[in-house]
């Protein structure tokens, strides 16, 4: 029988992703507080609603795309929200990029209303959520995560278990606070090498080739030439924005916090990224980065 899927939030990525859930033959009843989302997925060919009652009353799976963690557990949590609108035993899936200690407080909350819920942020950004090709990383327990999969299928290419409940977005936060580090570190090299002398192409042809090799300088290279698809070579328009990747810092420099790690370099790269969006440039690709450390933002 078909699957009927109730999808909440539907922005940048929520509307592509359920519109690859209705190609692949499911049922799809969305919500969003904005009424253009809600036309948007009816155009889809999928039916929209009012309420978070009327869009899960009846469904057997639910999935949330959301901004943050303070809405997701509103909206799980709170007065007419999904815990107490949906049928005993539904799946549900939060894809939104939130803080761990949300994401595991929400789930625990699921447990306990009779819900299996898991946690399965993603990345691969817009062009991934309308291709179909996001990569998740998924926590909650193995049998939840066996169910998930095939509702995760037509949005993603990769959909990897990271562990329990929190996981997914343990392994979002750290990949990306490795990922500005690796940023930082690579637009530092090309401007020293500049400051010296070195010619662009030259620099790249040695560090890919050589221990200084990463996906900041060799999938997605700062300086525009040598990786002819970077954003570099499109006056830095996003690709990832800037204010996306300080979200994800932001959530990273949280969950340090809470453990009390030690990440120095993740925290000076919230730091800069923080500085480049409130100067405004949070709009620009994250790798405009150096730019800013080179004095020319
Ligand atoms: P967005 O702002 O475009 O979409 C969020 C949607 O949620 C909006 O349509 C908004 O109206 C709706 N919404 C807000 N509060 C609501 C509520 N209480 N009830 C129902 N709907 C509500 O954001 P987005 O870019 O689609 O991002 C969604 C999530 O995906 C975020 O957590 C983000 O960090 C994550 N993410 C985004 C990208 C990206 O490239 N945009 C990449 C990876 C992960």
């Amino acid at each position: 029988m078909t699957q009927t899927i109730a999808f909440i939030g539907l922005g940048n990525m929520g509307l592509p992703m359920a519109k690859n859930l209705i190609k692949a033959g499911f049922k799809v009843k969305g919500f969003d507080l904005s009424e253009d989302a809600r036309s948007a997925i009816v155009d889809a060919g999928g039916e929209a609603f009012d309420t978070i009652l009327a869009a899960v009353n009846d469904v057997d799976v639910v999935v949330t795309m959301l901004p943050s963690g303070a809405i997701v557990k509103t909206v799980y949590e709170g007065d007419g929200g999904v815990f107490a609108s949906a049928k005993p035993g539904v799946l549900m899936i939060d894809s939104s990029t939130i803080d761990v200690a949300s994401a595991r407080s929400v789930a625990e909350s699921a447990k306990a209303n009779g819900f299996e819920m898991i946690d399965a942020p993603v990345s691969g950004g817009v062009g991934g959520a309308a291709a179909g090709t996001l990569a998740f990383m998924v926590g909650g327990d193995v049998a939840t995560f066996e169910r998930a999969k095939p509702i995760l299928d037509p949005m993603g290419a990769k959909i990897v278990h990271t562990g329990g409940s929190g996981n997914g977005q343990a392994a979002k936060i750290c990949n990306n606070m490795l990922l500005a580090i690796s940023m930082i570190g690579t637009s530092e090299a090309f401007n020293l090498g500049r400051a010296l002398g070195l010619d662009d192409q030259v620099l790249f042809d040695v560090a890919s080739n050589a221990s200084g090799q990463c996906w900041s300088l060799t999938s997605y290279c700062p300086v525009p030439g040598p990786v002819p698809t970077s954003p570099a070579n499109n006056d830095y328009a996003p690709g990832f924005a800037a204010n996306l990747m300080l979200k994800d810092l932001k959530l990273a420099m949280e969950a340090v916090e809470s453990v009390n790690a030690n990440t120095p370099l993740g925290r000076v790269s919230a730091e800069i990224y923080s500085t480049m969006d409130s100067e405004g440039h949070g709009g620009m690709d994250f790798s405009a980065v150096i730019k800013k450390l080179s004095g020319q933002l």
